[in-house]
């Protein structure tokens, strides 16, 4: 008897709509960009990392972060990828960016979209700035993208 079972790959797509509880670091993160429109981390009291957004714990020491900091809204574009096909999932029309920034005062990255509509100058290490939406609601696109500051 033959043991042999040819390997499947199927492939599919989930829509999955959830509901959680954002927590009380999460929270105060998220109510400071709709009411004021700052971008706050949390200090570890171990490491001093400043954690963007704000996290609970230090996933490297494993300790409670205690301390508030405010970072940015301006900071270093550290890499990026455009994307260019378009899929029904994407929040936004190709061509559009995403980037990793890291925020003035943060030691953490944060991952967001890139506003600067001719991606193609898009660069390694530029300035950018959080721009926020007129409306906010409590959300992280409360920060409507990041734009290149020149
Ligand atoms: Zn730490």
């Amino acid at each position: 008897m033959n043991d042999h079972v040819e390997r499947m790959v199927l492939q599919g797509k989930v829509d999955l709509p959830f509901t959680y509880s954002a927590g009380k670091t999460a929270s105060r993160f998220f109510v400071e960009l709709r009411d004021h429109q700052r971008i706050m981390g949390k200090r570890c009291p171990r490491c001093q990392r400043v954690i963007v957004p704000a996290q609970l714990f230090c996933k490297e020491c494993f300790v409670e972060t205690d301390e508030w900091v405010e970072v940015g809204p301006e900071g270093t574009l550290v890499t990026f990828t455009i994307v260019y096909r378009k899929e029904n999932h994407h929040p936004k029309e190709a061509p559009f960016a995403y980037g990793i920034i890291k925020l003035d005062g943060a030691d953490t990255s944060m991952v967001h979209f890139l506003g600067e509509t001719d991606v193609t100058k898009l660069e390694h290490g530029m300035k950018v700035r959080a721009f926020f939406s007129e409306e906010r609601k409590g959300h992280i696109l409360d920060i409507e993208c990041f734009r290149p500051i020149s």
